[in-house]
């Protein structure tokens, strides 16, 4: 009978023959490094990044606030990731709007920003 190897260490396993680890720590090792770093991981880590930009967008605004004009390095200092959206909306006067699902914001002059809610269906 061929010996088994570790998925994690690629060591032979004793004892048991139905084991796919020698252990904990390689089961663990094996599970925190292998299976996370496919696509899923990608998918997983944007949605965060998306989610927490969503969040920092929204505490810039007072709940009776439907807009607020915030610094671009106020966002980054609480994490924002400029690089994550999930879409744009372009104005008839032909300004950009970035959006993060509900919030989002418009860039204005000198690093200033507006950052908006999005209001309905618009
Ligand atoms: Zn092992």
């Amino acid at each position: 009978m061929p010996e088994k190897l570790c998925l994690s260490c690629q060591k032979p396993i004793r004892g048991r023959t139905d084991k796919k680890f020698c252990d904990d720590f390689c089961r663990n090792h094996y599970n925190n490094n292998s299976l996370r770093g496919g696509p899923e991981k990608l998918i997983r880590n944007i949605n965060i990044a998306l989610r927490k930009n969503r969040k920092i967008l929204r505490d810039q605004l007072r709940p009776a606030e439907q807009t607020a004009t915030v610094h671009r390095n106020k966002l980054l200092t609480a994490g924002f990731r400029f690089n994550y959206m999930t879409h744009q909306y372009r104005t008839k006067k032909a300004q950009t709007y970035c959006f993060c699902y509900d919030y989002g914001y418009l860039p204005l002059a000198n690093n200033w920003l507006l950052v908006v809610r999005k209001k309905g269906d618009a």
